[in-house]
């Protein structure tokens, strides 16, 4: 297809402007107002494939594919075709569905460990969901989380500072209290001996780890070799549960996840993103006698008035059911492509970079070190040549993730006009990239 490159921005400004008079920050979710790069959000009129058309008109290359559901890109004809036919149907229930049975059994197909399933609106709701379960189901309170990890927004999981055995958990976000952050441990990840060292001294109040399958939410930072296989031991050997966030992984970087590319296997798993088809729904499953802890099975109380909706429920499984072998393959050579073009540039440009991968997911640090293995190295890199490489993109028609601490998406919609317009857009965004005055403040 032809695109139409970014010229005009004024009805996105009018838009944002109008935005912030009646909703906090003119967004419904932090990151979509560009903060970490400045500039102004492209407000978005309709998708289809790869491509994104914003309110002024203007088509990008989409390389965030809505933080991750579009795996099939924007508008595939399966899912649209039964969202409709769902929809026709009656939107909502409040009563059980044949397909909610289907998309759980799905998903118990394809992630082995995965014995039983209940669904949720969000990714949030799934982990708060299942932390709450882990509790019930050990009777211990005390939650291990690594730094640079994101599991949502409950309060107990806004917990994301601390260094070392932080024993003293401060809570990130105002609101949050002293008392829901108390039991929430925080590692440094990539830490076996710290891990190792928690357990030996609290083990046995330890109901659950919770980490992301690979983290993806500081930038991708894939888990050293025996990680989580060490996580599995500690926590089978001290009868802690646990919990593999799948949320963003899960279904995107191979069939089953990043299960079907680690194999280590987690007691309770959480989803959304890509299972959701892009409607809210998301689930928590896992092993049948922990999830046979939840009411009406057991007393551990989890509820939704919309849970399980038969339109998301529809989105959802068409999704999966088209995310095949061989859309697996097509996501992973976009994704290499992608990356090799990105290596390219930026080494013609002399910036130093390395690209942290996990199966198709990754993403771009400006620094000389070969790969940040935790938050700390991350946030240590060159953060501030982000922002102009990403508005030299975005002005040339890429829309890439606004903020170096996010994973690029990659759906396997990407054609060759995508291909063409991000090879001719990378030599310009490299050479911002390169010429970033230090702490930029951010441009656009
Ligand atoms: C996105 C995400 C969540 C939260 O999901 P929401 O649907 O945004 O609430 C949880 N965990 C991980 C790993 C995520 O990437």
């Amino acid at each position: 297809m032809q695109y139409r490159s970014p010229s005009r921005t004024s009805a996105s400004v009018a838009l944002f402007d109008r935005a912030n008079r009646s909703v906090p920050g003119g967004v419904n979710s932090p990151v979509r107002a560009f903060t970490a790069v400045g500039g102004v959000p492209r407000f978005i009129a309709s998708a289809r494939g790869c491509w994104l058309t914003d309110a002024d008109g203007n088509d990008y290359v989409d390389l965030v594919n809505s933080w991750g559901p579009m795996l099939l890109g924007h508008a595939h004809p399966a899912v649209v075709e039964a969202v409709r036919e769902s929809a026709g149907g009656g939107l909502s229930f409040g009563a059980p569905t044949e397909v909610e049975l289907e998309l759980a059994e799905e998903i118990i197909r394809r992630v082995e460990p995965v014995a039983k399933v209940r669904l949720v609106n969000s990714g949030t709701e799934a982990t708060m969901s299942a932390i709450r379960l882990a509790r019930g189901f050990t009777g211990r309170s005390k939650i291990v989380k690594f730094a640079g990890c994101y599991h949502g927004h409950s309060d107990g999981l806004l917990v994301a500072a601390g260094s070392g055995v932080a024993t003293l958990s401060l809570p990130d976000s105002p609101g949050v209290t002293g008392a829901a952050a108390h039991d929430t441990i925080v590692l440094p990840y990539n830490d076996v001996a710290a891990v190792r060292a928690l357990f030996d001294e609290a083990g046995s109040e330890i109901a659950a780890v919770i980490t992301e399958a690979v983290p993806c939410n500081m930038g991708v930072v894939p888990p050293a070799a025996g990680f989580n296989a060490e996580l599995r031991r500690l926590s089978s050997e001290y009868r802690a549960l646990l919990i593999i966030d799948e949320v963003l992984t899960g279904f995107r970087v191979s069939e089953s996840g990043w299960f079907g590319i680690e194999g280590v296997p987690g007691d309770l798993y959480t989803f959304g993103k890509v299972m959701s088809g892009g409607l809210p729904a998301a689930a928590f499953g896992g092993r049948a006698d922990v999830m046979d802890r939840l009411a009406p099975a057991g007393p551990v109380y989890q509820a939704g008035t919309l849970s399980g909706n038969p339109v998301a429920v529809a989105a959802g499984l068409a999704t999966l059911r088209c995310a095949d072998a061989q859309v697996y393959t097509a996501v992973d050579e976009n994704s290499k492509r992608l990356m090799r073009l990105i290596h390219e540039s930026l080494g013609a440009a002399g910036v130093p970079h390395t690209i942290q991968r996990a199966g198709s997911l990754f993403s771009v640090a400006f620094t000389e070190r070969a790969g940040p293995a935790n938050y700390e190295e991350v946030k240590s890199s060159d953060t501030w040549r982000y922002a102009p490489f990403f508005h030299a993109l975005l002005e040339q028609g890429v829309y890439p993730p606004p903020s170096p601490f996010e994973a690029w998406f990659v759906s396997s919609a990407l054609d060759e006009t995508a291909f063409s317009a991000i090879a001719d857009a990378l030599p310009a965004a490299a050479a911002a990239a390169a010429a970033a005055p230090r702490e930029s403040v951010h441009g656009g």
